[in-house]
């Protein structure tokens, strides 16, 4: 049995872990003939590693590319098991050069834990995907964009788009329009939780703009994919 979810004829999905506190979110997967492409990273080199075995049993080509959706770093911290460059924003290779220089340990995350004591979740999180900090890197982008970037593969187009939004300035969102699939990451989610008031909400104007787009298959980083009616019923709960 593969660990891989066919969501189209070139989509597939590494699922997220559906323990919250795992904090581990959905892998995208875009295969053609020659290459494959991920859609973020896993939280850590583990998971990458266990992506890269789903790979293999279904035969996928070598990874060429991965898309980091945004910075944070549950969509980042698998890479440096991966061995391809990154493709990102360019305030996400700004945010994740920063993130870089940082003195990666369990002894750096209890000092952050007591800096900012709100993201003790994501830390903990943090600390239980990376068992062992030794030889750990943040792969930065090599590849950035400001608006826009489009990829053709084997005759497959990937597009890339901006779309920034409450959740993380450097959100960026994954079509593939041929197969009627956007990667929607956490873009329209309220701030992560150490950022979060009590009155924040789903970014229901970013919800409508994607949905209107008319794609089959909306997927986002914490959930199971979604119909594009099930994505624009999101926005219900506006009303309430
Ligand atoms: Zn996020």
């Amino acid at each position: 049995m593969s660990a891989l979810a066919q969501l189209a004829q070139h989509v597939w999905l590494y699922p997220r872990d559906e323990d919250p506190n795992k904090v581990q979110p959905n892998v995208g997967v875009i295969i053609t003939e020659r290459h494959t492409v991920l859609v973020d990273a896993g939280n850590s080199p583990r998971v990458a590693r266990r992506v890269l075995l789903a790979l293999d049993e279904r035969g996928a080509p070598p990874v060429s590319y991965i898309i980091y959706s945004h910075s944070h770093w549950d969509h980042v911290f698998g890479a440096m098991a991966l061995g391809a460059p990154a493709i990102a924003h360019e305030t996400c290779r700004k945010h994740l050069l920063e993130l870089a220089g940082k003195p990666w340990s369990q002894a750096y995350l209890q000092e952050e834990l007591q800096r900012t004591p709100a993201r003790e979740i994501g830390l903990r999180a943090m600390g239980r995907a990376i068992e062992d900090w030794r030889g750990f890197r943040i792969v930065v982008p090599e590849i950035t964009l400001s608006k826009r970037l489009r990829l053709h593969l084997d005759g497959l187009t990937v597009e890339i788009e901006h779309v920034g939004g409450q959740h993380a300035p450097d959100s960026l969102i994954v079509r593939v329009p041929e197969d009627r699939v956007m990667f929607v990451s956490d873009c329209y989610y309220p701030p992560p939780p150490h950022q979060r008031k009590p009155s924040d909400t789903l970014d229901w104007d970013m919800i409508e703009r994607l949905a209107d787009e008319d794609m089959d298959i909306y997927v986002d980083g914490h959930g199971d994919p979604r119909s594009r009616e099930e994505f624009r019923r999101l926005t219900i709960e506006r009303e309430a």
